[in-house]
């Protein structure tokens, strides 16, 4: 994250800058093809997913128009924001969060998209009004991750942790409702959509499919909530096919993550 920025006018020749100039575009027409493909009007806005990379490079794809950023620990995301405050992008927190952390993630965050429980939702509300009394946010986009696994839910209510390897984290379907309604009755925050990662070892398409029809049902109760965010390097052009409106987007465009332990 120490790692200096290229000057101001260097920034096209810098070879990093080069390298995520070419896999952003190659990103970026794939998305174009996959929403032609989907007899689609309109392309899903692009998160790209800079967790792990330094600082330095989202200064880089910011000069090469990248808008939204997402990150998926509060430690790091902190301190890159800080980093580049002033400079124009969103950041978007799309990783598993403990509650003690929310008063952090509202200094920065545009969304919270692994809303995954009550108490999660609960705590940003208060830590978001906080922060709106005092520097006047805006009201903090909140996404419910969902579950796509087919045992979601199965969890609940057992004393044993999930496989951390395993499991990838979300509400069961059968909570959505709940927890959309703990969302879009709190002050300052705004209930978006729902999040989703698809499962290892099954086919994105079904899995997009099962977040469309959730995503319908949400709409159903919540007509605004129309955020579908889905799609990773391997399976956007799945997630274009069913409907996805946000893509987050890591390795494909940065290259592969440095080992964190
Ligand atoms: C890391 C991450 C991504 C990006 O994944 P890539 O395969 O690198 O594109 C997307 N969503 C979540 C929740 C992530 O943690």
């Amino acid at each position: 994250m120490s790692e200096v920025p290229p000057a101001a006018g260097t920034a096209g020749t810098d070879p990093r800058t080069v390298e995520l100039r070419e896999r952003l575009a190659a990103v970026r027409q794939r998305i174009s093809a996959a929403t032609l493909a989907a007899g689609r009007s309109e392309e899903p806005q692009l998160i790209v997913v800079t967790k792990f990379h330094p600082a330095a490079d989202v200064t880089r794809l910011a000069a090469l128009g990248v808008t939204d950023v997402g990150e998926n620990r509060d430690q790091e995301a902190a301190g890159k924001s800080a980093e580049l405050a002033g400079l124009p992008v969103r950041w978007h927190f799309i990783g598993q969060l403990q509650s003690n952390k929310a008063k952090s993630v509202a200094k920065y965050a545009f969304s919270v998209q692994s809303i995954d429980r009550a108490q999660l939702s609960e705590a940003l509300a208060k830590a978001v009004a906080r922060q709106q009394s005092e520097s006047g946010r805006p009201d903090l986009d909140c996404y419910i991750q969902v579950s796509l696994e087919d045992d979601a839910g199965a969890h609940r209510g057992g004393a044993a942790p999930f496989d951390a390897g395993a499991h990838r984290g979300g509400a069961a379907p059968f909570d959505v409702e709940r927890l959309a309604e703990s969302i879009a009755t709190a002050a300052g925050l705004h209930l978006a959509g729902v999040m989703a990662v698809a499962p290892l070892g099954a086919s994105p398409e079904q899995a997009f499919e099962k977040l469309a029809g959730i995503s319908m049902d949400l709409r159903r109760l919540h007509p605004g909530a129309v955020g579908i965010s889905a799609g990773m390097s391997q399976d956007l052009e799945a997630a274009v096919h069913f409907g996805a409106t946000h893509l987050r987007i890591g390795s494909d465009i940065l290259g592969s993550r440095p080992q964190v332990g």
